[in-house]
């Protein structure tokens, strides 16, 4: 009998990415980083390209170069490339990389020379976000150089690309700001010859909201899993992830007993505590302790106590809990479970961090 289990439903990323793509003239990037946010990175972009994305989207060049040993032939770009990787084994592969500064832009064209091919290259422009990405006021630089670099025969200029500060919250200035931004980072690069085939700006927030921002490629990643980056909407999307365990033992204590590490939480009554075999080690968050909800005999019940790193304690009451019962921690919602988003509101964080969490540890995952 399992103890644990992430099941992963791939009908639900299929449904999410068909749905995405139906709502864009655009190409589809799935972004399947951070092992497909905690889904499985190679099952997540199967099931992705199998609904028609057209490219997958990574952060390492080793989870790139992991989606091509796996045989995947599709458009991939990676954009996470501290000095010293080793990019000419991207080249080699096929990755398309994303250049970030101009530093990064001349290791791309000495690993070019080594590989003896031009290296396919999404140039970035910083639009506000203040990660990655040229500023405007380096971008002619920048562009300069990528120019000079594509007329030499170095590398080929694939896209021109930027990501978003807030567009999850639909209407933010910094939307527009940015929108504008990207807009003149384009015209200057028309000026020194760059016309990329791919213009690239909106993550899942701007595809669902902002049509004006989808250019020649959107980039979605969390809603590819079905979880919405907006809160209180859910745009028909699915989420492919439900999270249970099992109940390890039950046992009846009276009112006032302290329950689990420093006591933070004490029964008001006489009750059954439920013990769950599932702790910070699997992803579920310590700052959920005394909050994060379950489905467990039919209610929903919260942590009680702290959560441990490898369990954590339910007050069910009166209710008929045992041994083996099931306990769902979230879900797509449908049955009245709690869902990824109703976790992240206990653990203050984001749905984003609570799947990737789940999935990135201890506990297998099953595929429906
Ligand atoms: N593009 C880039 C550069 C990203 O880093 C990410 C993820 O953070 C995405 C796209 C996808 O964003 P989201 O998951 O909000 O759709």
């Amino acid at each position: 009998m399992w103890q644990a289990e992430l099941r992963v439903d791939l009908d639900a990323i299929r449904e999410n990415v068909s749905r995405l793509r139906a709502g864009t003239d655009a190409e589809l990037m799935a972004v399947v980083k951070g092992d497909g946010y905690g889904h499985g990175m190679l099952p997540a972009a199967y099931a992705a390209l199998d609904a028609g994305a057209d490219w997958l989207g990574v952060c390492t060049l080793d989870e790139a170069l992991t989606l091509r040993r796996s045989g995947i032939t599709a458009p991939v770009l990676a954009w996470l490339l501290p000095p010293g990787v080793p990019l000419h084994e991207g080249l080699v592969a096929g990755v398309d990389l994303g250049a970030a500064s101009l530093d990064q832009l001349g290791e791309m064209i000495t690993a070019s020379r080594f590989a003896g091919r031009p290296a396919r290259v999404h140039v970035k422009i910083d639009t506000g976000l203040s990660r990655g990405g040229a500023t405007i006021d380096d971008w002619p630089a920048l562009i300069e150089a990528a120019a000079k670099a594509e007329a030499d025969g170095l590398i080929e200029v694939v896209g021109v690309w930027s990501h978003f500060v807030h567009a999850d919250a639909p209407g933010h200035p910094t939307v527009d700001r940015q929108l504008a931004v990207f807009h003149e980072a384009l015209a200057l690069a028309e000026r020194v010859g760059i016309r990329p085939r791919y213009r690239h700006l909106a993550n899942s927030a701007a595809t669902l909201t902002r049509r004006d921002t989808h250019f020649d490629l959107v980039r979605p990643g969390v809603s590819v899993y079905g979880l919405s980056p907006i809160a209180g909407e859910q745009y028909g999307l699915r989420p492919a992830m439900t999270a249970r365990a099992r109940v390890m033992l039950t046992k009846r204590v009276p009112a006032g007993t302290g329950v689990s590490y420093g006591h933070t939480y004490f029964t008001e009554r006489e009750t059954t505590l439920a013990v769950v075999p599932l702790g910070y080690a699997d992803g579920v968050p310590r700052h959920a302790s005394n909050a994060g909800p379950v489905q467990v005999a039919g209610g929903i019940r919260r942590v009680a106590g702290r959560v441990c790193m490898d369990q954590f304690v339910l007050d069910c009451g009166d209710d008929p809990v045992a041994a083996g019962d099931v306990v769902t921690l979230f879900g797509d919602g449908t049955d009245g479970a709690p869902t990824a988003d109703d976790w992240a509101e206990a653990a203050d964080t984001i749905n984003y961090e609570i799947v990737t969490r789940f999935g990135g540890v201890r506990v297998p995952r099953v595929y429906d």
